[in-house]
């Protein structure tokens, strides 16, 4: 089995060379690839990136759209009972973890940042309820790349095509980041998501369609 993966990895040469050709494919497989969350502003893109945490974008998308009517401002979301806001959130799953998250989120960015979304990664991570994952998504679509997004699709990707070999989203992360070149910090994750959805399934790689099998290490074909 080391002996195939090795051969495998020997076959398709190292990633720094296979970097650049993976991302300009897939640019081209994906010329859609954007969030698919829908906001308006900043507070909303907050909103929809923490409530999309074990649900998809669909839901999210279907929620917000009635929410974003009601909840304008950080300080809606703090004059209304907790048991409303939680039941505005249900249907995104784990809604009462999620509300109280929210409710304490919008009093810091109230308390410490005037009411606005901040931008800086260090600034965003001391939000309760925001991690690093949403802390980059956050400020990528802003403009403000800081590090690279790893969710689930991004973190198979990255480890069937042989860029990581570790687990742990923070690890990966700093390989991505030391292996992509900054100007791709924010696209690639996009790429990788879109492919994984389309493509590169978690159960069921497509390798026979897919435009990296020459340049991936757990080709199939
Ligand atoms: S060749 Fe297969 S495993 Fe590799 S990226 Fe493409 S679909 Fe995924």
């Amino acid at each position: 089995m080391r002996s195939y993966v090795a051969e495998a990895r020997r076959r398709v040469g190292p990633r720094r060379l296979r970097i650049r050709p993976v991302i300009e494919r897939l640019a081209r497989e994906h010329p859609d690839a954007t969030i698919a969350l829908r906001f308006r502003n900043d507070l909303e893109l907050l909103v929809s990136v923490m409530l999309s945490a074990q649900t998809t974008d669909v839901t999210v998308n279907r929620v917000t759209e009635k929410l974003f009517r009601t909840y304008q401002r950080p300080e809606d979301y703090l004059a209304v009972p907790l048991e409303e806001l939680e039941q505005d959130l249900k249907p995104t799953g784990t809604f009462r973890q999620k509300a109280r998250n929210l409710r304490a989120a919008m009093a810091m960015l109230l308390e410490e940042f005037d009411g606005e979304v901040p931008l800086r990664i260090d600034e965003l991570v001391r939000l309760p309820g925001v991690g690093r994952k949403t802390a980059n998504v956050v400020a990528s679509e802003r403009g403000a790349t800081q590090g690279v997004v790893v969710d689930t699709h991004v973190r198979r990707l990255s480890q069937r095509l042989g860029f990581t070999r570790h687990e742990d989203p923070v690890k990966i992360e700093r390989d991505l980041r030391r292996l992509v070149p900054r100007e791709d910090w924010a696209r690639l994750p996009h790429l990788l998501i879109w492919h994984g959805r389309r493509v590169c399934l978690a159960r069921r790689p497509c390798c026979e369609r897919c435009v990296v099998n020459d340049l991936c290490p757990s080709s199939r074909v």
